[in-house]
C-alpha cells in the first residue's frame, strides 16, 4: 500500500504556484527571465533540507541532484519544469484547494463570468470527491509544470526518508525556460548523467508520452520594390501583397493546426512583421514523419519560388532549420523506457495511455541528444489559461508511478 501524498502535494503546489516564474521568449538572457532563479533558490533549499546529494544550481539556470540508489541498476533521470508559460498572466496566482469536488460548477473569485464545469471538461466529471486546485480567474495556475516539481519533490522527500525503498541511483533536474523551447542546455545530457529519464509534464492519469512531432521552423522573406505610391505607377512591387499571396497560397483548409489532428502535420505562420518594401514571415512546420515534415519544407518553398518567377522584380528567401525531432526514431531502437513505464503504471493498477503529442517536449530534445526521455503524466489540465486545474489525487498516482518506478528498474 502506498502511503498518503496528497496533504504534502497540495502543500507543494499551492506554494510553488504562487511563485511566478514565466519564462519570456524575447529575453536573450539564460534563464530568460530572473524570477525563475527564484524557484531555483527555494528548490536548492528545500532539496538540501530533505537530505539529496549533489544538490546544484548550474549557470544555466537548472537545479541537478542526485537521490543515491540501494542496488546497481541504470540511472534513471526525472524532469520537471519550473517555469510558467508565457500565454497568460501569471503574476499574482492565488492557488486555492476545492476539498471533495461535488461535480458541479466551479466558480472564481476574482472573475464572476468564468466557470469550470464537467459538462466543458468530461474528465472533470471524473473526480469526484477529489481536492481540484485552481487559480483565482485572472491568471494561469501553473501546475504546467509545478505539478511535476511538486511530485519530485515529493517522491524525492519520501526515498530520502526511506532508505529501505529499492531503487537505483536517481537524478533529478528541474528545468527553466521550458514553454519557449529552450529548456535543455547543451550541457544538460552529461551534466545529467542518466541512462534515460523521464519528464512529469503530461495531463491526465495513464499518459506515457513518447511521441513528439517533428519540427522545423522557416523564415519567409519577401523584398518588393519601394516608391512614393504618387510615382508608383508600373513601378512599385507590394511586399505586402505577395505575402497575401503567399498566405492564400498555402492549403489552408488541409494544412494548419485548425484543420487537422491525429498523425496530421501542419504548416502554420505564426508571425508576420514588415511593410510594403520588405515583410517577414515565421512558419512553424510539423509532421510526426521525416519525409512528412521534409515534403512541408519543399511545399513552402515551391511556393514562395512560384510566387518569385511571378514578380521577378520581388526576391523572397525561405530559410528552414529544424527545431526538435519525433523521440520515437530514438525508442524505437530501444523501447525499455518506455516498456518500464508501462510495467510500472500497471504495477499500481493504472492503464498506461501512449498517445501522440502534438507538440515536443524538452524530452524531445533530450532524447534526440542521446537520453531517451519519455512524459508522464501529472493530471493538469486546461494548461495556459484561466481555467487551468489539477486534482490532486491524480498527483498522487503521478507520485506512486513515479516510485513504482524506480522499483521496476531493479527487475
Ligand atoms: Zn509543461
Amino acid at each position: 500500500m502506498m502511503p498518503e501524498f496528497t496533504e504534502e502535494l497540495i502543500d507543494r503546489l499551492t506554494r510553488y504556484c504562487a511563485i511566478d516564474s514565466q519564462s519570456d521568449a524575447s529575453s536573450p538572457s539564460r534563464p530568460s527571465t530572473a524570477i525563475q532563479l527564484d524557484m531555483q533558490r527555494l528548490l536548492v533549499e528545500e532539496l538540501t533540507g530533505i537530505g539529496a546529494q549533489d544538490v546544484t544550481l548550474t549557470d544555466y539556470g537548472t537545479v541537478l541532484a542526485t537521490i543515491p540508489g540501494t542496488d546497481p541498476g541504470p540511472t534513471i533521470g526525472f524532469l520537471a519544469h519550473v517555469d510558467t508559460a508565457p500565454q497568460f498572466n501569471a503574476s499574482g496566482v492565488k492557488p486555492r484547494v476545492i476539498r471533495g469536488y461535488n461535480g458541479g460548477t466551479i466558480t472564481y473569485p476574482d472573475a464572476p463570468d468564468l466557470s469550470l464545469t464537467p459538462d466543458d471538461f468530461p474528465y472533470l466529471g471524473e473526480k469526484l470527491g477529489h481536492d481540484i486546485i485552481t487559480a483565482s480567474g485572472t491568471t494561469l495556475l501553473g501546475a504546467d509544470d509545478k505539478a511535476g516539481v511538486a511530485i519530485l519533490m515529493t517522491a524525492a522527500r519520501h526515498l530520502l526518508a526511506n532508505p529501505d525503498h529499492p531503487r537505483p541511483t536517481l537524478r533529478l533536474a528541474f528545468t527553466p525556460d521550458e514553454e519557449i523551447g529552450r529548456g535543455v542546455d547543451p550541457r544538460l545530457p552529461a551534466d545529467l548523467g542518466a541512462d534515460f529519464a523521464y519528464t512529469f509534464d503530461g495531463g491526465r492519469v495513464g499518459e506515457v508520452e513518447y511521441e513528439t512531432f517533428s519540427a522545423d521552423l522557416a523564415m519567409v522573406t519577401i523584398t518588393g520594390v519601394s516608391i512614393h505610391p504618387g510615382f508608383a505607377t508600373g513601378k512599385l512591387v507590394s511586399a505586402i501583397q505577395l505575402a497575401a499571396k503567399l498566405l492564400q497560397t498555402l492549403p489552408q483548409a488541409t494544412m494548419t493546426p485548425d484543420t487537422t489532428a491525429g498523425r496530421d502535420g501542419f504548416i502554420h505562420a505564426t508571425d508576420m512583421e514588415g511593410d510594403a518594401a520588405e515583410m517577414r514571415l515565421t512558419f512553424i512546420l510539423r509532421d510526426f514523419e521525416r519525409d512528412g515534415l521534409a515534403a512541408k519544407g519543399a511545399l513552402l518553398k515551391q511556393l514562395c519560388t512560384g510566387i518569385a518567377a511571378s514578380e521577378p522584380r520581388a526576391t523572397i528567401t525561405c530559410q528552414i532549420t529544424p527545431q526538435y525531432r519525433n523521440m520515437r526514431y530514438w525508442l524505437e531502437d530501444d523501447m525499455t523506457p518506455v516498456t518500464l513505464a508501462h510495467d510500472a503504471a500497471r504495477a499500481i493498477g493504472i492503464e498506461p495511455v501512449s498517445i501522440p503529442i502534438r507538440g515536443g517536449t524538452d524530452g524531445s530534445r533530450l532524447t534526440e541528444m542521446g537520453v531517451p526521455c519519455p512524459n508522464l503524466f501529472t493530471g493538469m489540465q486546461n494548461i495556459h489559461g484561466p481555467l487551468e486545474w489539477i486534482s490532486a489525487q491524480d498527483m498522487a498516482r503521478a507520485t506512486e508511478l513515479c516510485l513504482s518506478l524506480t522499483r521496476q528498474a531493479l527487475k
